[in-house]
């Protein structure tokens, strides 16, 4: 009892916000509103108004969106008890959250009437409200979070993509942002720590053939400026690359503006587009080498055939003949210094040349120049200055093909320098950097009429010529200089030209060759023959053409030699067979020949019984190249002359096999 008189009723509603209400209707008369005093309190009613006031003016204040919820609330609470939180707008404090539950008074007959309570819970739904706030922005967050990482993955991917560079820096500042693993590649440059440090430099060392692009790229200055490119990086170095590129200014997050590149490496279509362009050329370059090669073949040819005719008719008178004479050998010799050149052409094109280094003296090679180009360079009047000067002249060197390129390059100079003009050879002995090498300088320079700079280019290049025969009437067929470059790139060395249109030409060689040690040098004295006389020796000589075996059976009778012919191998071989042991000396096998060839009659004569097996052979052929003669020692042979044949050189090759 005492208990219920300490609840408070009426206080506990005012301290829960919670007001009461009543609603009757009654057929033809108005809704009646009856509140107590708390809920009008709560709704901002004014408590003298008539029940029928105060349903007009609730029904007023309902929040308009919530109307049609409010009245289909009143009409279910005819029925059974039912809650609904609303809106209202308080007409002093604004918009509130009601919460509003009631059910049919069924005490009352006469009409309806319904009743029940009205809370403000404002508070609550405004914490509710927060609440939920708090937790879609904590969604939001999330989603927003997940949906940066999976942006960052893409745009990580898609700038890591692998064929293409990416570099992005600020501007200005310069700071690397971004350089994917293809753009270090590209650029040669380890990491980007690196290329931060040397950013300038790696920028610099960008070419691009396109003079006007540079421009415009110092130009980019605002969001969305571009432009679209071809560039070089690392033009002239060994991983030179080129390569498509866009560069865009963007902002990135910092707010800061940046230059971002991309780069698609064209190298490999480049090369193809250039090696197509040089086959082109090439192809071009043959057939007009054609053309000048059958000119070039005729001229000596018709010289031969003419000064022939005229010898014949002039045959008595001496001092005519000799002079036809000269002159046909001077023809044939250019004649066969055309097929030599083409022959070795061939040989280097398809790969074939080899380096046949073996210990020589480099003072020989004035020797052999003087006998070579003497006579053109007295026709001419031209002063030959030569200054040798080589400490080491004992070195291992193809001395073949060092003289090639010095007779190439001489001979150049004798031929592209007017008369009364100046030739200067430099033979000179530079450091070197490993103690057992020495570098043989070799420059050739000349007054003469020059290169233009437009043909410089091209010099190397294999059957080109700045001006053709008939243009400027000096024969050559433009592939002197092609040899020359194949074997200074064949011994590792350097060849560099200077030249000036009128002025005059300089080429410059440099080749590192292995010094001869001192021991193996006393040791080579000690074998040098020292008489080089063939008299009181026999000779078989197996030569099926009877020109070349007149020509070779005068030579080895001048020099004193017995000799005897063999038309082919194998009467080679029964010649020798039927004399006794010891009655030839060598046999000169020449390898081309009918019934039985060089390298047959070799390996016959290497299975007979006796010592005549062990008779030293020595291939005679014109077939003049590294890999005939080492074709001539695997038949068996000990030795090897190239036609047409040396005097002195055939000489040494007997003596030393002797
Ligand atoms: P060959 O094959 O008979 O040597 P070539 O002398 O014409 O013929 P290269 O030696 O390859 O051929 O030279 C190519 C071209 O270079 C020459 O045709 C000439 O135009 C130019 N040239 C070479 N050397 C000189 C030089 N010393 N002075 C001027 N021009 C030169
Ligand atoms: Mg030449």
């Amino acid at each position: 009892m005492e208990q219920r008189e300490k609840i408070n009723t009426k206080e506990i509603l005012r301290a829960s916000q919670m007001g009461m209400w009543c609603v009757e209707m009654e057929e033809g008369k108005p809704p009646r509103f009856y509140a107590d005093e708390v809920m009008d309190e709560l709704l901002g009613i004014d408590r003298d108004i008539t029940p029928e006031e105060r349903f007009v003016f609730h029904r007023s204040r309902i929040h308009p969106e919530d109307m049609q919820l409010f009245q289909e609330y009143s009409d279910k609470l005819t029925e059974v008890r039912t809650e609904i939180v609303y809106r209202y707008i308080h007409p002093v404090s604004g918009e509130m959250f009601v919460r509003c539950g009631g059910a049919r008074d069924t005490s009352v007959t006469e009409y309806v009437a319904v009743t029940g309570i009205h809370q403000d819970i404002s508070e609550t739904v405004r914490i509710e409200k927060e609440k939920e706030a708090e937790r879609r922005l904590a969604e939001l967050n999330d989603s927003l979070r997940k949906e940066k990482l999976r942006q960052d993955i893409y745009y990580k991917e898609l700038l890591d993509i692998e064929n293409c560079g990416v570099l992005a820096y600020t501007m200005p500042g310069h700071k690397v942002i971004h350089m994917n693993a293809e753009a270090l590649r590209m650029y040669g440059i380890e990491s980007v720590e690196a290329a931060q440090r040397e950013l300038g430099p790696l920028l610099r060392q960008v070419y691009y053939p396109d003079s006007d692009v540079l421009n415009q790229l110092k130009k980019l200055r605002n969001e969305d400026d571009m432009v679209d490119y071809e560039c070089i990086i690392g033009k002239g170095k060994a991983n030179e690359c080129h390569a498509l590129a866009k560069s865009k200014v963007v902002h990135i997050p910092t707010g800061e503006r940046a230059v971002l590149t991309t780069f698609v490496d064209v190298s490999d279509m480049v090369m193809l587009k250039n090696a197509l362009r040089r086959a082109e050329e090439g192809s071009r370059a043959k057939s007009s080498f054609l053309f000048a090669m059958s000119h070039d073949l005729r001229t000596p040819m018709n010289a031969i055939i003419g000064y022939a005719e005229l010898m014949e008719a002039h045959w008595g008178e001496k001092e005519a003949a000799t002079n036809y004479l000269q002159k046909l050998k001077g023809a044939s010799q250019f004649l066969l210094a055309l097929i030599g050149n083409v022959l070795e052409i061939a040989r280097i094109e398809s790969g074939k040349e080899t380096l046949n280094e073996a210990p020589w003296n480099l003072m020989k090679l004035e020797e052999t120049l003087d006998i070579l180009l003497d006579r053109e360079i007295s026709r001419k009047q031209l002063t030959v200055n030569r200054n040798v000067n080589i400490r080491h002249a004992n070195v291992y060197c193809d001395a073949l093909k060092i003289r090639e390129i010095i007779m190439n390059l001489l001979s150049n100079a004798v031929k592209y320098t007017a008369e009364g003009g100046k030739i200067v050879l430099d033979i000179e002995e530079k450091p070197s950097v490993q103690d057992d090498f020495m570098t043989l300088q070799i420059r050739v320079s000349d007054n003469g009429i020059g290169i233009s700079k437009e043909y410089i280019p091209h010099i190397f290049d294999a059957f080109t010529r700045e001006r053709s025969s008939s243009e400027s009437g000096i024969i050559g067929t433009g592939l002197g200089l092609h040899i020359v470059k194949s074997f200074v790139d064949l011994m590792n060395g350097d060849i560099s030209v200077e030249s000036e249109s009128g002025k005059g030409t300089c080429f410059t060689v440099e080749i590192s060759c292995r010094k001869v040690p001192e021991e193996e040098l006393q040791q080579q004295m000690e074998e040098q023959p020292e008489n080089v006389s063939l008299a009181g020796r026999r000779l078989l000589l197996a030569e099926d053409n009877g020109l070349n075996a007149e020509i070779a059976m005068t030579i080895l009778q001048d020099a004193e030699a017995e000799v005897e012919l063999a038309a082919d191998g194998k009467i080679a071989v029964d010649m020798l067979k039927d004399a006794p042991v010891g009655y030839y000396d060598t046999v000169l096998m020449d390898i081309q020949m009918p019934n039985m060839n060089g390298y047959q009659a070799t390996g016959v004569i290497r299975k007979l019984p006796d010592e005549r097996a062990k008779i030293p052979i020595i291939a005679i052929t014109a077939n003049a190249f590294e890999e005939d003669r080492q074709a001539a020692l695997a038949a068996g042979m000990d030795d090897y002359v190239a036609k047409p044949v040396e005097i002195s050189e055939l000489f040494r090759t007997i003596m030393k096999n002797l």
